[in-house]
């Protein structure tokens, strides 16, 4: 991890101070200024208060006093260590990035820290909500490489991954390993999914070329990987087609998992997916595995309808307050009585009335033994 753990990227001053809190003189750490972007902030305890020192970045020298001048944070910080220097203090102890150092330990002792040097990133195939995902070589292997910059979904992320590396099934995008990089950027390398997410896939395949043999197949897909979920206590959160990968030999896999609680947990409901997200989850952030099982219905809908955006014509202001009086999207052209009748259920407005995704899936299996032998 190298020497610069103090460094804890784009927090805010509050959050520094909150940080070197209780007082110690002496304790400090490096931020990203918010305020100037690009230069650096110096925060040091300082006889039970908190100084902020703008560090400015000029000519590719980096100052606090304008008099002294650092090629790089690591001596700037060196420098100040041995002598308070016009600073109300020296430096003596660095406030380390705990949340990383923890994660990062944690990934080495149970084998998912990947070397950075094994890695050969080749091409962006992405752009996701959390960073660009690329296309990769490990070691001969071809992976898919997402890249989180530091900042609070690699924060929240780093917080998930000790449960992460604890999902496997044939059905869920095997996390590989993980890269912690210095300034606290991160690499969640996957097993590669060749062809793309399922929305594009259905899409761009369509009704000619999918059967309701293919179609049922993906549905099963899904519902095992969210039957081992659910049995393991794991809530989703963002499940759609989009987060939904199919790989080489056409098997789904659903992907995204451990990402998603930032973005909820804030009380930023605006960012949520309004059409696949719950009443109750949109309306309370009662975010359950019975609020999968809703989201679950309106992929079933998606696969059905190979694709199509959910809720049609309707205005996506209306969507909200028209389920929430009981509007359920109609059956896509050609879906069987029998899988409409699930998503339905999937549906319902009460999250304990809805089914599990064991019985989803256990009706599944029924609806494809019952359509093979016709
Ligand atoms: P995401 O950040 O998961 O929304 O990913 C954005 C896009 O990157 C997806 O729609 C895929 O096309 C691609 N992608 C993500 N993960 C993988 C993967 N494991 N294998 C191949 N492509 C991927």
């Amino acid at each position: 991890m190298g020497e610069k753990l103090w460094f804890h990227g784009k927090i805010t001053r509050e959050q520094a101070e909150r940080l070197l809190y209780p007082p110690e003189t002496g304790l400090f750490l490096v931020r990203e200024s918010t305020n100037y972007p690009g230069d650096y902030t110096l925060c040091v305890s300082c006889d039970g208060k908190v100084e902020h020192y703008r560090i400015i970045y000029h000519d590719g020298k980096l100052s606090i006093d304008e008099e002294e001048y650092f090629d790089n944070l690591m001596q700037l910080v060196e420098h100040y260590t041995k002598d308070a220097d016009g600073l109300c203090t020296r430096l003596i102890k660095p406030k380390l990035m705990e949340g990383t150092v923890a994660a990062q330990d944690e990934f080495s002792r149970s084998g998912w820290a990947m070397n950075r040097k094994d890695l050969k990133l080749i091409q962006t195939i992405g752009k996701g909500e959390f960073g660009d995902v690329m296309v990769g070589d490990y070691r001969g292997t071809k992976v898919a490489v997402k890249c989180i910059k530091h900042d609070a979904t690699a924060q929240a992320f780093l917080a998930e991954a000790s449960v992460m590396t604890q999902l496997r099934h044939t059905n869920l995008v095997q996390l590989l390993g993980v890269i912690v990089e210095e300034r606290g950027s991160l690499f969640i390398v996957t097993e590669y999914m060749a062809k793309g997410s399922l929305v594009d896939y259905l899409r761009s395949r369509g009704r000619t070329v999918l059967g309701g043999e293919c179609l049922l197949k993906f549905s099963l897909y899904v519902c095992e990987a969210m039957e081992y979920l659910e049995a393991n206590n794991f809530v989703h959160r963002d499940l759609a087609a989009r987060n939904v990968l199919v790989s080489d030999d056409n098997i789904a896999k659903v992907s995204d998992f451990g990402l998603t609680k930032e973005a909820s947990s804030t009380q930023d409901t605006a960012k949520l997916p309004v059409k696949w997200t719950s009443p109750e989850a949109l309306r309370e952030k009662k975010f359950s595995t019975k609020s999968d099982v809703w989201s679950y219905g309106v992929l079933l809908w998606e696969i059905y309808s190979f694709g199509r955006v959910p809720y049609p014509r309707i205005p996506l202001k209306e969507v909200v307050p028209r389920v929430e009086k009981g509007y359920k999207m109609e059956a896509p052209d050609g879906c069987p009585a029998a899988v409409y009748d699930l998503m339905k259920q999937c549906w319902t407005l009460d999250p304990a009335g809805r089914p599990s995704f064991r019985l989803l899936r256990e009706k599944l299996q029924h609806i494809r033994a019952k359509e093979l032998h016709l």
